[in-house]
């Protein structure tokens, strides 16, 4: 008969390693990851933002066009025009600190191979309520007219990230949420009453407990699920590039949208004091259905901004002064529902394997409101 083991002898309490319990633990310090958790903190005493880069907005929410749609963009889907009418006024009350409106914003709409033509472009306007006049004579004289069937002034602004970073880091402060960058949200198993999480930082493993996950990692939501042995949900990836301009001495610092089709836009980008080019055809560069090719998409990355240009310069002309400095390049998530009809729904989803945790991705900058709303009713039923 072998000798039992020794019975070990009881730790005491105070060596005994807690793991520390939240409320909610968001992950992904992008706008929406830090939004929501300002907004959880007003719910729960114990909530944990978990960043794994060195700073907080600084992927999407950083790397993008800058635009505070105002419903113009989405002809093809009515839905998501009159959520962002819905969401425009909102956004630009409550961030007007970063927002900025100093430019005139330009829509014109393409002859011919355009999916709407002007008159159908005003009246879908009218129909949305999104204020819209025509541009001046010397304006639209800037545009090619026979590729250019209309041209029109709309309100519509642009939103400064790093001001947004800075403001939303100051509110994680003075509310108490406890932010931790340079942590990884490495998985999520079942816990009772909530979920386990493994955090990395600096090389080191730790766990946490909370009773809420929200996965707000964007590009990567499918990567925190697929190492956690959760179901992936179908997501669009694209590796883009916003070309960062100066713009043409003869647009004296408007914003310009061609559309509705593979054209380009011309926008002020805050940040840095210059504009972003992007186009529908050459700032997608290469798609995927999962996270595996997104860094090597980004490695081996050239520059598409001789082609944008020299495209832009078809339909509006002068857009061959724009003057190139650098790009952003970034990784662009969308459902691939929006394939068909161009439109940007929002997901919002609960995981069967992990009921703790819930897969946010907001296709804009103001369908927070969106995915507010989902979490404020997710909790009342
Ligand atoms: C090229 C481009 C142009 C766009 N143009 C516009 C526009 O003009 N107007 C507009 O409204 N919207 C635009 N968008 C969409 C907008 O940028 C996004 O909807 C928004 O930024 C998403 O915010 P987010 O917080 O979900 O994502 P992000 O800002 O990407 O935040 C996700 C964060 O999660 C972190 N993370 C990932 N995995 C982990 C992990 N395991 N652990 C911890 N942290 C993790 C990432 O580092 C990142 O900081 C554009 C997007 C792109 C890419």
């Amino acid at each position: 008969m072998s000798t039992p083991a020794p019975t070990p002898a009881p730790t005491p309490a105070s060596a005994r390693k807690s793991t520390a319990r939240y409320d909610a633990l968001i992950v992904g310090g992008g706008f929406y990851g830090a939004r929501l958790a300002l907004m959880l903190r007003r719910r729960f005493d114990r909530v944990l933002l978990v960043e794994r880069e060195a700073i907080l907005l600084g992927r999407a929410s950083l790397n993008n066009q800058a635009r505070v749609h105002g419903g113009y963009h989405y002809p093809r889907s009515i839905l998501t025009s009159l959520r962002s009418r819905h969401n425009y006024p909102r956004f630009v009350d409550e961030y007007g600190d970063c927002i900025d409106r100093s430019f005139p914003h330009y829509y014109a709409v393409a002859r011919g191979v355009s999916k709407v033509t002007g008159n159908q472009f005003a009246e879908f306007c009218r129909r949305i309520e999104a204020p819209l006049s025509k541009a001046p004579a010397a304006v639209a004289r800037l545009f090619d007219s026979t590729r250019v069937d209309a041209v029109f002034e709309v309100q519509e602004c642009a939103f400064d990230a790093v001001k947004l970073r800075e403001r939303t880091s100051r509110e994680l402060v003075d509310t108490g949420v406890e932010v931790r960058t340079s942590t990884e949200a490495v998985s999520v198993r079942n816990a009772p009453d909530g979920a386990r999480v493994t955090l990395r930082h600096a090389g080191a493993e730790s766990e946490v407990l909370s009773s809420l996950v929200l996965n707000c990692t964007y590009s990567r939501g499918n990567q925190l699920l697929e190492h956690s042995a959760a179901a992936r949900i179908p997501m669009k990836h694209e590796l883009t590039e916003m070309a960062i301009v100066h713009p043409p001495d003869e647009l004296q610092g408007a914003a310009v949208t061609v559309m509705d089709g593979p054209f380009f836009s011309l926008m002020p980008y805050p940040p840095r004091g210059l504009f972003s080019l992007s186009h529908v055809r050459y700032t997608p560069h290469c798609s995927w259905d999962d996270n595996r090719s997104a860094e090597q998409a980004l490695a081996c990355a050239q520059s598409r901004f001789s082609h944008m240009a020299h495209d832009a310069a078809r339909y509006l002309p002068c857009m061959r002064n724009t003057r190139y400095v650098d790009s952003l390049w970034e990784i662009k998530t969308v459902m691939p529902r929006s394939e068909q009809d161009d439109s940007r729904p929002i997901l919002f989803r609960r995981s069967a394997e992990l009921p703790a945790v819930i897969t946010v991705l907001g296709a804009k900058i103001d369908s927070v409101y969106d995915v507010e709303d989902a979490l404020a009713q997710a909790h009342s039923s």
